[in-house]
C-alpha cells in the first residue's frame, strides 16, 4: 500500500476531547473518527487493526469447535418479552418501532435471538453440545459513553453461546472458552488477568472477566499475593476482622454537629477518626407483589465504602440496589441523609462485618445537627443483621485465607458466563432426555469487546511518539520511507523493489511515497506504530545502505541495499 493512494489521516495536535491516551492516539493516528457520541467510523488503518484482531479471535474460536453465524442487530421485542428482559433491561436497551408500529430493539447482546434459533434448529440431543458465535455490532445506549471506543454506544463484540444436555458438558465448554480467551489475549500481546466476576444484566451463576491491567481502566480488580485468587472488586469478599469487638467503655451521649452532612465533617466536629464514625445509608428493599418496598438501613465503618453489587445480593434488598430518595428518608426519619443512624431506627438494619466490630462509635442521631457518641451494638442497637457490604481494600486478607489483597485498575475486554437454564427455560428451548422428557438446555455465553480490545492494547502499548503495536495487531508490518523520491531515481527504484519484494512474500507493507519532509514521515510512521521501518535515502544509498529501525526498541541497523529484502525477512522471522 502506498500512502499517496491511501487515506492516512494523522493529526499533529492533541485532540482536546480525549481524556485517555488510547483515545488521543486513536484519533491522532487516524484509526477512528467520532460520528456521534459513542458512535465511530473506522478509518482504513483502524479497520486493518480490527480485522487482525478479528482474525485471531476467529482462529481461536474455530480451534475450539465454535461455529460462526451472523444474527441481526434489529430484534423483535417479542423475543425480549419472552425472556422477561424487555421490562428488566434499563434505558441502555434502545427500543424502536417499525412503520407498522411493531416494537423492536437494537441488540445489546444476543441471548434471546440465539435461544430462539436453538429452540427451532436443535432437534436432538445428538446435536449437542453446540457453540455458536458471531462478530457483530452491538448497541447499548450507555449513560456515559467515554474514552472513545473503550465505552462506546455502538461497538463490535464477539459473542458466543453454547448449548448443552447437562451441566458437565457446559463446564467443559466454559473451560474451553476460558482457554481460548487466554490464548487470544496472549496472542494479542496483552497483560491481562482472568478474575471472578458478577453476572450483571446477563444473569447466570458463574462468571469470569478478562481484565487488561491499565490505569485508565474503569474496573478495580483485587488479587492475592499469596494465591491465584483474583476477582473484580464487585465480587471480592471482605472477611470479618480477626480481632473480636472491644467491650463498651463509653456511655451513650449526644453532640451537636451543626452543618455536618458527611462522615468526614462529623468526624472533624467530634474530634474522631472517620473509622470511629458509622456511615448509615437507607436503601430500598425488594419490592413486594404490589411494587411497594420497605427502607433498609445499611451501616458501614466511616472510612470504608459500600459495595453496591454485594449489597444488592443481600436477602430482601433491591437488586440492582436502589437508594432511598431524600423525600422517602425525610418521611421515615424526619432527618437528612447525612444525619442517619441505627439507634432507635424502626426497621431492618444490616451491618457490615467490619462495622460490627466497632465499639464506642459515633453515628447520626436521626435528627439534623446532632450525632450520638459512645454508641455500642447490642446495648444501644438491640437488633441487626451482619453481612459483607463493603469494598475490599489494599492490604485486606485474601478471602481464600492465603496472602494479602492488592488492587489494580483493569479494562474488561471479555467475559464468560455459565447461564444455566435461565434463557432456555423462559423461552422453551428444550431437548428430549433419555426418558423422552423435554428438558431445557444448559447454556453458556462468552463475549469479547473487539473494538475495546484495541483501545486497551494502546493503553498498554504506547510511548511519547505514538502507538507501539503488539505484533499481532499492527495494521502493517513494515513501513518503507522514501526520502525525496521525486528527486532521486535510485531511491525510488530501491523503495519500489523492496516494496514489491515484501508484498510478494505476503508481508503487509506501507510505502510512504508522499515526498514529504523526512521528519513528517518519520513522525507519522512512529505515531501509527508500524513495528519495522526501513528508510531509504540518497545519502545511505551512496554507501550502498538502507536503514532499519525497530519501533519497539528504537534500535537502528544499517542493511546492505542489495540484501535488504532477505535481511528484513530474517528480522521478521520469515
Ligand atoms: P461493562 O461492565 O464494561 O459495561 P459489560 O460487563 O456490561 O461491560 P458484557 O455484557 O460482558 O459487558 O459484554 C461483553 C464485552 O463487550 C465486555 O467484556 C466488553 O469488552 C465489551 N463491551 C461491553 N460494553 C461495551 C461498550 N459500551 N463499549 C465497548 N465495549 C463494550
Ligand atoms: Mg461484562
Amino acid at each position: 500500500m502506498r500512502t499517496s493512494k491511501y487515506l492516512l489521516s494523522t493529526l499533529k495536535e492533541n485532540p482536546t476531547e480525549a481524556a485517555v491516551e488510547s483515545h488521543r492516539l486513536m484519533l491522532r493516528a487516524g484509526l477512528i473518527r467520532q460520528v456521534a457520541s459513542g458512535i465511530y467510523t473506522w478509518l482504513p488503518l483502524g479497520l486493518r487493526v480490527l480485522q487482525r484482531v478479528e482474525a485471531i479471535i476467529r482462529e481461536e474460536m474455530n480451534r475450539k469447535g465454535a461455529i460462526e453465524i451472523s444474527m441481526p442487530v434489529v430484534q423483535p421485542a417479542e423475543l425480549w418479552q419472552e425472556s422477561g428482559r424487555y421490562a428488566k433491561y434499563g434505558p441502555e436497551l434502545c427500543r424502536l418501532k417499525d412503520r407498522k408500529h411493531n416494537d423492536f430493539v437494537l441488540g445489546p447482546t444476543h441471548e434471546e435471538v440465539v435461544t430462539a434459533l436453538a429452540r427451532r434448529e436443535v432437534k436432538s440431543s445428538r446435536q449437542l453440545p453446540l457453540n455458536l458465535y458471531q462478530i457483530q455490532t452491538k448497541f447499548r445506549d450507555e449513560i456515559r459513553p467515554r474514552f472513545g471506543v473503550m465505552r462506546g454506544r455502538e461497538f463490535i463484540m464477539k459473542d458466543a453461546y453454547s448449548f448443552h444436555m447437562d451441566h458437565a458438558s457446559l463446564e467443559q465448554t466454559y473451560d474451553d472458552m476460558y482457554d481460548a480467551y487466554s490464548r487470544i489475549f496472549t496472542r494479542l500481546g496483552l497483560d491481562f488477568r482472568a478474575v471472578e466476576a458478577d453476572t450483571g444484566a446477563i444473569g447466570g451463576n458463574h462468571s469470569h472477566e478478562f481484565q487488561v491491567l491499565a490505569d485508565a481502566g474503569e474496573d478495580t480488580i483485587a488479587f492475592s499475593d499469596g494465591s491465584d485468587y483474583a476477582a473484580n472488586i464487585e465480587m471480592a469478599e471482605a472477611l470479618a476482622p480477626a480481632q473480636p469487638r472491644p467491650a463498651p467503655s463509653a456511655t451513650l451521649g449526644k453532640a451537636a454537629t451543626p452543618g455536618c452532612h458527611t462522615v468526614d465533617e462529623a468526624a472533624a466536629a467530634l474530634g474522631l477518626p472517620a473509622s470511629q464514625v458509622l456511615k448509615s445509608l437507607l436503601v430500598r428493599g425488594a419490592p413486594d407483589a404490589e411494587g411497594r418496598h420497605e427502607l433498609v438501613m445499611l451501616c458501614l465503618c466511616g472510612n470504608q465504602t459500600l459495595n453496591e453489587v454485594k449489597a444488592g445480593k443481600a436477602e430482601g434488598l433491591s437488586n440492582p440496589l436502589e437508594f432511598a430518595s431524600d423525600e422517602e428518608i425525610a418521611e421515615l426519619v424526619h432527618a437528612h441523609p447525612g444525619s442517619l443512624g441505627p439507634v432507635g431506627f424502626q426497621g431492618r438494619i444490616i451491618v457490615d462485618r467490619t462495622a460490627e466490630r466497632m465499639a464506642d462509635f459515633a453515628c447520626g442521631a436521626n435528627e439534623d445537627g446532632y450525632h450520638l457518641t459512645g454508641v455500642n451494638w447490642d446495648r444501644d442497637v438491640p437488633s441487626y443483621e451482619v453481612c459483607d457490604l463493603r469494598n475490599v481494600e489494599e492490604g485486606d486478607p485474601s478471602p481464600d485465607g492465603q496472602g494479602t489483597l492488592h488492587l489494580r485498575r483493569g479494562i474488561e475486554v471479555g467475559q464468560v458466563f455459565m447461564l444455566g437454564t435461565k434463557y432456555s427455560e423462559a423461552m422453551g428451548a428444550t431437548v428430549k432426555d433419555e426418558s423422552g422428557a423435554d428438558i431445557p438446555m444448559e447454556m453458556g455465553c462468552y463475549g469479547i469487546g473487539v473494538t475495546r480490545v484495541i483501545a486497551a492494547a494502546i493503553e498498554q502499548h504506547h510511548d511519547d511518539k505514538g502507538i507501539v503495536w503488539p505484533a499481532g495487531m499492527a495494521p502493517f508490518e513494515v513501513a518503507i520511507i522514501a526520502i525525496k523520491p521525486g528527486k532521486s531515481e535510485a531511491v525510488r527504484e530501491c523503495a519500489e523493489r523492496l516494496h514489491d519484494g515484501l508484498c510478494a512474500q505476503g508481508v503487509e507493507v506501507l510505502y510512504d511515497d508522499r515526498d514529504e519532509r523526512p521528519g513528517v514521515m518519520f513522525a507519522d510512521m512512529e505515531l501509527i506504530g508500524i513495528p519495522h521501518v526501513i528508510t531509504i535515502g540518497d545519502r545511505g544509498l551512496s554507501a550502498g545502505e538502507v536503514e532499519y529501525k525497530s519501533r519497539k526498541s528504537g534500535e537502528r541497523v544499517a542493511l546492505k541495499a542489495e540484501t535488504a529484502l532477505s535481511d528484513l525477512l530474517k528480522i521478521l522471522g520469515r
